[in-house]
């Protein structure tokens, strides 16, 4: 989307991206090895509410070969040790969205493969100005990856955002596509490089625990319906199994995330793991395209 810097609008996206880089600095002072996965998710989602916003998407910390969209259930008992751990949060207010991500190398032998995306993202930032094709950030965020000998991830891509959408037009890739697309002035994007020590290329994994409202569509049993009442409040963006479990009894839950995927009301997000289950790392902001691009996902 296009947004109006005089608007009210970006007054609330400006607040949501500002929270969700509190939240990120806050997840990342909360990993440590020994320390179960799931308790930082919910320390962060917790931090989000508190500080009057809303969630945009499930807490997602996504280990090693993991490249995303990993969100542990509600008993998981995967613990932080010596992994390279992503952590993905999004948080919007009254559907303005803001995206980050930061990886941190707990297995202390990483440290390249953090700073490869780190100074990818720097390199695509500066380039997101008006007129500059979707494609020309594409290069820089390859050629900077490659620089440190990695392989930047060529099917996952940053893309912009919109009301209560988290995915929209444009894609920004990781390589150079060709695609011609330019940016404009005041849109808002969020440019999320990945590199990896293997193929670059991910395929999605299972079981997924992160899944969307697709198609409304007419539920017979009490229970499903109660459940699909639940996810309905999330107005289309993303949520968790975890939360679920929460407010439903497990067995119903899984009985209704089964039956809402079959008949295609839902839609699931599996977890996207390295083809050669390389080590991956990660590095997202949320931007405004500028002649100055400005960040907004700072603390
Ligand atoms: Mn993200
Ligand atoms: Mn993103």
């Amino acid at each position: 989307m296009i947004i109006d810097l005089e608007s009210e609008e970006f007054s609330k996206l400006k607040k949501a991206c500002q929270i969700a880089a509190k939240a990120l600095e806050y997840a990342k002072s909360l990993v440590k090895p020994g320390k179960l996965v799931v308790e930082v998710c919910n320390a962060v989602e917790e931090f989000i509410i508190k500080e009057g916003c809303e969630i945009a998407f499930p807490a997602q910390i996504s280990l090693n070969d993991v490249a995303a969209h990993f969100c542990p259930l509600e008993n998981d008992n995967l613990k932080f040790d010596d992994q390279v751990v992503k952590i993905d949060i999004g948080v919007h207010v009254d559907g303005y969205i803001g995206d980050n991500a930061a990886t941190i190398d707990l297995s202390k032998e990483n440290n390249e493969l953090v700073k490869a995306t780190v100074e990818a993202l720097k390199e695509a930032i500066g380039l997101a100005k008006p007129g500059v094709k979707v494609c020309e950030l594409g290069r820089a965020i390859h050629d900077a990856i490659v620089k440190y000998g990695f392989s930047p991830v060529v099917n996952l891509t940053g893309h912009g955002l919109d009301k209560y959408n988290i995915h929209s037009k444009p894609i920004i890739p990781n390589y150079d596509n060709n695609d011609k697309t330019t940016l404009e002035e005041n849109q808002l994007i969020a440019i999320e490089p990945f590199a990896s020590t293997g193929a670059g290329i991910v395929y999605e994994s299972s079981p997924p625990t992160i899944f969307a409202l697709k198609q409304k569509k007419p539920v017979r049993l009490g229970f499903v319906r109660n459940i699909l009442r639940e996810i309905e409040k999330r107005k289309g963006l993303p949520f968790t199994t975890r939360w679920l479990t929460k407010k439903f009894p497990k067995h119903q839950v899984n009985f209704a995330l089964a039956q809402l995927l079959k008949e295609k009301t839902i839609e699931s997000f599996p977890p996207l793991v390295d083809k050669e289950h390389g080590l991956v790392s990660q590095a997202e902001h949320t931007i405004l395209v500028k002649d100055k691009p400005t960040i907004l996902t700072l603390v």
